[in-house]
């Protein structure tokens, strides 16, 4: 993994217009580290686009310059584009398809270990527990100070990535950069509470027509959602409303997975699991992508034939652990 942070910064030096791209239903993550370097790149006084296919998802809305994300791009030239939390450029939807072909080079900003270093710079850091931290540090890189406005999103990115600092790659620098953003302004207290505490009463009405699908096994548990599911309680997207993470706090379980069937004959896997289970690997051996513990992938098939598929390969990964753990 690479970070060329000079080449990087020398980029933003000399660009004018500046296109910022991140990865398809986007995440606290994905906005965050989006809007935390859109609102930076502005306050030093450069042309900046930031887009991504749909917008920004609803439960996002209160972070600074969400009003100026675009969900579709028609039409512009950039000198520079900047994909941030996305492992690789098909992730980055058509919005980066259109960025791609209409900027004059590409910084590829990035934390996911899988990253497939597209691009021109490269400033992948997978130590980092969120892209938003990656861009804290090219903010400073630059000498640029972090306003309330960057740190608001930086910190949401922070946040939703480590589960409110709840997860393995959690350090004592992970707090460090958290208390930078929280003295330059960024509301912890509201930010945990908008993005992980309050939910729509729709993902308990989601949760009770999916839970009698739940499915235990030998350190696996599974559950199924199909369309209709989310069509009932009326949510817009195919979401899991959490219940993947929910489901792997389970003592007995390793691994947990979401099968999210879709109208177009694919299926949307979500898995989770415990230190020491790698999922990462098995969702990108099925094309997808994330990290050890939170990955996923779109399948093409049946559930049924998904599930035989996807299944073996999570089996495989629990009885590894085993022997490693003796
Ligand atoms: P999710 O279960 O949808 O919350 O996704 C968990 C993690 O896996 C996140 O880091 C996503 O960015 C990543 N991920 C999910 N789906 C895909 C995919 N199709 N390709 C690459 N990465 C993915
Ligand atoms: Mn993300
Ligand atoms: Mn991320």
């Amino acid at each position: 993994m690479t970070a060329n942070w000079s080449e990087a910064s020398e980029a933003v030096r000399q660009a004018k217009s500046i296109l910022i791209v991140t990865h398809i239903s986007p995440d606290g993550d994905a906005i965050g580290s989006l809007l935390g370097l859109a609102n930076g790149l502005r306050e030093m006084g450069k042309q900046v686009d930031a887009a991504v296919d749909g917008g920004v998802p609803l439960f996002l809305n209160y972070i600074p310059g969400q009003e100026t994300v675009l969900g579709e791009l028609k039409a512009g030239q950039w000198d520079l584009m900047v994909s941030v939390d996305a492992s690789d450029e098909e992730r980055t939807g058509e919005a980066g398809k259109f960025g791609r072909t209409h900027s004059t080079q590409v910084v590829n900003l990035d934390h996911h270990a899988t990253n497939t270093q597209f691009g021109n710079f490269h400033l992948v850091v997978p130590e980092a527990a969120s892209a938003s931290e990656v861009v804290y540090d090219w903010l400073v890189y630059m000498g640029h100070p972090v306003s309330q406005a960057s740190a608001t999103a930086l910190l949401t990115g922070m946040v939703t990535d480590t589960l409110a600092f709840r997860t393995s790659h959690v350090i004592p620098r992970t707090l460090m950069v958290a208390h930078d953003l929280m003295a330059a302004g960024a509301p912890l207290f509201d930010i945990i509470n908008w993005t992980m505490v309050s939910r729509p009463i729709s993902d308990f009405l989601l949760w009770q027509r999916v839970f009698p699908s739940v499915k235990y096994d030998d350190g696996i548990v599974s559950a199924v959602i199909l369309p209709d599911d989310v069509k009932a309680v009326g949510l817009s997207d195919i979401s899991d409303a959490g219940l993947v993470s929910t489901l792997v706090t389970a003592d007995e379980v390793m691994i947990a997975i979401i099968f999210k069937v879709q109208e177009d004959n694919t299926v949307k896997l979500s898995m989770r699991s415990k230190v020491g289970y790698d999922v990462a690997q098995v969702a990108f051996a099925l094309g997808g992508g994330g990290h050890k513990p939170a990955a996923g992938a779109t399948v093409a098939g049946t559930l049924d034939e998904v599930w035989a598929k996807v299944m073996p390969m999570l089996r495989e990964v629990v009885n590894r652990g085993k022997l490693m753990s003796g």
